[in-house]
């Protein structure tokens, strides 16, 4: 017996066979039909369709046998891919200095003729064969040998699209990932972007809106209220002599004194309206279905009750109200609302005034 030599382009062989993805995979139909059509085209009972891997000849398919492995080396296929380029017959193997001691051929009713056409890979590898077996030596004949190279390349065909569908398959699957991706990395940004709005319409030390939301608030506050006839008040809130706390008790001191004054601010005003840090010491509240009235109220009562803000530090405000009307400019309530402030500040702070 002579064992079939490895060809010399065999890691590249076999990394072609191993693209496909195939061996050991389940029988398939379509590579039975032909098998079977390749064992009625030659008169052979028995025909297969093996894979050459590292040491072991893998039987894809098989017609009038039960075999699904055996070792290269007594493989008559290992043989038929050193010669990719014709169908290799051995038309008696007790003949043939290869094969006459092979097991397969000395066995009872062992295999005493074998043809096969190799499985050509596009790229020219020799991935396996096409065969036909008889226990009794024969021949084939010139259509015989066409109709077995038709078939395997009919094999390779099957194979072909095998590959491809999986490959396509991953690329789907690439795809859904990339698009999970994406959707994540949307998500993220669209959380940073939430994030950065929340922190430029937001005062950093009393977490209160800003200026700058509350300007938009203001614009939307007077629309609602122009539609639905419902009144609207502004009310500014000035903290008396501030300067003295921070002078007299520091930084932090004043600092705790605003974050103290604006939970009480949002827990008066909260509820109706919408309270912004406006500036320094300086608050103000928008108080929706309020009119200047009720808003004088109501500030009334916050100007008392700063004087039990926890911190035990001695704390007066001073607060101009005014009233929007029909027609106002966004900013025209807001300025009458600090002309009244200023107006609290000369009679002597600690009050609340209501402009005219
Ligand atoms: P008035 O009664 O006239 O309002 O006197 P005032 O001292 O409150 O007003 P003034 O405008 O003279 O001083 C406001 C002070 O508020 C000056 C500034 O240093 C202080 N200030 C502004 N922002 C902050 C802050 O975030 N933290 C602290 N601790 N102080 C601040
Ligand atoms: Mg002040
Ligand atoms: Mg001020």
């Amino acid at each position: 017996m002579i064992r079939p030599e490895i060809p010399d382009n065999e890691a590249l062989r076999l990394a072609a066979l191993h693209r496909y993805e195939i061996l050991d995979t389940e029988d398939e139909q379509a590579y039975d039909d032909l098998v079977t059509i390749a064992a009625g085209i030659c008169g052979t009972p028995t025909a297969a369709m093996t894979l050459v891997d590292t040491d072991r000849q893998w039987v894809k398919s098989r017609h009038g046998l039960e075999m699904t492995e055996i070792s290269r080396e007594i493989s008559f296929c290992g043989h038929t891919i050193l010669t990719p380029d014709r169908v290799m017959v051995v038309p008696d193997t007790l003949a043939d200095a290869r094969f006459h001691d092979n097991p397969l051929v000395t066995a009872q009713d062992g295999v005493r003729f074998y043809a096969g056409a190799p499985l050509l890979a596009p790229n020219g590898h020799a991935l396996g064969a096409l065969c036909v077996v008889d226990n009794r030596p024969r021949e084939l004949d010139a259509f015989q040998r066409e109709a077995m190279q038709a078939l395997s390349r009919q094999v390779i065909h099957l194979m072909e699209l095998r590959r491809t569908s999986l490959e396509l398959k991953r690329q789907l699957g690439e795809r859904d990932w990339y698009e999970q991706q994406l959707q994540l990395h949307q998500q993220q940004l669209e959380q940073q972007n939430a994030d950065l709005t929340e922190q430029t319409r937001t005062d950093a030390l009393t977490g209160l809106s800003n200026r700058r939301a509350l300007a938009a608030s203001l614009v939307t506050a007077l629309e609602r209220a122009v539609k639905s006839g419902a009144r609207v008040s502004v009310a500014m809130i000035d903290v008396d002599h501030f300067k003295s706390i921070n002078d007299l008790q520091g930084h932090a001191v004043g600092d705790q004194v605003l974050v103290n004054l604006s939970s009480l601010l949002r827990s008066q005003f909260g509820g109706s309206g919408m309270v912004a840090r406006y500036g320094g010491e300086e608050f103000v509240a928008l108080l929706e279905d309020c009119d200047a009235e009720q808003a004088r109220m109501q500030c009334e009562y916050l100007r008392e009750a700063v004087a039990y803000l926890p911190g035990g530090v001695p704390l007066t405000i001073s607060i101009g109200v005014a009233e929007c009307r029909q027609g106002d400019a966004p900013d025209d309530a807001f300025r009458r609302a600090d002309e009244a402030l200023y107006a609290a500040k000369r009679a002597g702070r600690d009050r609340v005034i209501v402009a005219p």
